[in-house]
């Protein structure tokens, strides 16, 4: 049996994880499930999924849910704020941790899970994004397992030769393909898009996902965080990793080897297929996701990306190659344009301004320590406000 806390149960990935988990009671147990403050669906996972322990970060929503629970499920323990999100990664009873919150807010649970030793399912990629070499490093160091839920991480961890740990060089592997759907607007005329709602955005055309990731995949963004989660995972630079453009969204992503090879991951957009995988390594279990039907499928396309297009995906290469904290910098000032263009009527086609010139305005230094890292993702989020600020005037 393993014990298991979901980071963000909540959200997309965390419904699917409970969903997967929900199929395999005799091989998983849900220990801790935490959340912003969403407390209807908190109570109700809480009433099927019986945690020991439920943190909601936000504290007028943990006590209107433990008020909830007193007479259903008085055994759940129910606990508020951040530091709580670190305790319930670090259990001593917990095998696996989900890290399925969203952005920099999962960088330090996600970080202590890996400094326990657990089994890491990796959703969160800007905790990778943000801390890159202090990540993979804590993970090493504290013999952690690292399985990417990403979809087309967890597709090129299928199609890798294992072990990979020195560079995928040494192993044969000549480059990633990293696929990606292009998002609803890969056809959109460029003068167009500056017209695109946040409803538009978040409506993607093959997966359903919550509404930051939504935007990153509509501006490529997602993509770019993609390509530094891989460089970092497999071990890699920018320069081995070709982002092909397949709207279908069947094939996950492909590994070339040197004799030519090239092996694919396919299967239904389904994040329970990664999830179930990363569960279940190396074995395999059923996830309820619908077998693939290629003659529905019929044909697969592919196509080149246009930075011209989609700046976000070059940003997000050059602050990989520039190393240091400019991919933290880089992370922060896009959680912000993206929270503007949500919430506060920032045009989308800034989201790519914002970026660059907080890039530009700030200078990167060596990611050694998490002190560094997140004194340079505030310092990148006052300096994407202003230059929001600047824009609205
Ligand atoms: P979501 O918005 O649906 O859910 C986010 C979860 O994080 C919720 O449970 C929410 O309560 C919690 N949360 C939000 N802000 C928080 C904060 N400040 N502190 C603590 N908890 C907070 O997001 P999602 O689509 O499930 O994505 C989660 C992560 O997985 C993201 O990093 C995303 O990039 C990654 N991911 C998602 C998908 C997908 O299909 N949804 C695919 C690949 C990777
Ligand atoms: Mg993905």
């Amino acid at each position: 049996m393993k014990n298991i806390t979901i980071l963000g149960s909540t959200g997309s990935i965390g419904v699917s994880t409970l969903d997967v988990v929900s199929r395999h009671t005799d091989k998983y147990c849900v220990k801790a499930l935490t959340a912003h403050s969403n407390v209807d669906l908190m109570y109700e996972q809480c009433v099927t999924h019986q945690p020991e322990q439920a943190v909601m970060v936000d504290a007028d929503a943990a006590a209107r849910l433990e008020k909830q629970l007193r007479d259903v499920a008085p055994d759940i323990s129910v606990s508020s704020g951040e530091a709580e999100l670190v305790s319930v990664s670090e259990r001593n009873d917990v095998d696996y941790v989900m890290a399925a919150i969203v952005g920099a807010a999962g960088l330090l649970p996600t970080l202590a899970a890996a400094r326990s030793g657990k089994r890491v399912l990796l959703a969160n990629k800007e905790a990778l994004v943000m801390s890159g070499k202090l990540f993979m490093d804590t993970v090493k160091e504290n013999d952690a397992e690292l399985l990417p839920i990403d979809s087309e991480h967890n597709a090129v961890f299928q199609c890798m030769p294992h072990p990979y740990a020195e560079g995928f060089q040494h192993r044969g592997v000549k480059q990633i393909l990293l696929t990606a759907s292009g998002g609803p607007f890969r056809q959109t005329p460029i003068e167009k898009l500056v017209d695109i709602t946040p409803e538009q955005a978040c409506n993607h055309p093959n997966w359903d996902m919550g509404r930051k990731i939504s935007v990153d995949s509509a501006t490529m963004m997602n993509k770019g965080l993609e390509v530094i989660e891989a460089c970092w995972l497999f071990h890699t630079q920018p320069e081995s990793i070709q982002v092909v453009i397949h709207p279908q969204s069947v094939i996950h992503s492909l590994v070339e080897y040197n004799d030519g090879s090239v092996l694919a991951q396919l299967g239904n957009p389904d994040m329970r297929t990664p999830i179930a995988y990363g569960l279940s390594w190396p074995e395999r279990i059923d996830s309820g996701v619908q077998s693939l039907d290629l003659f529905d499928v019929a044909r697969l396309d592919f196509e080149r990306p246009d930075e011209q297009q989609f700046p976000c995906l070059r940003l997000a290469k050059s602050a990989m190659l520039a190393g240091g904290t400019s991919s933290a910098i880089m992370n922060a000032a896009n959680e912000i344009a993206v929270d503007e263009f949500l919430n506060n009527g920032l045009p989308f086609t800034a989201i790519a301004q914002v970026i660059e010139s907080t890039l530009e305005q700030l200078s990167s230094h060596v990611a050694d320590s998490l002190d560094v890292i997140l004194e340079d993702d505030l310092l990148a989020r006052q300096t994407a406000k202003e230059m929001v600020r600047r824009l609205a005037a």
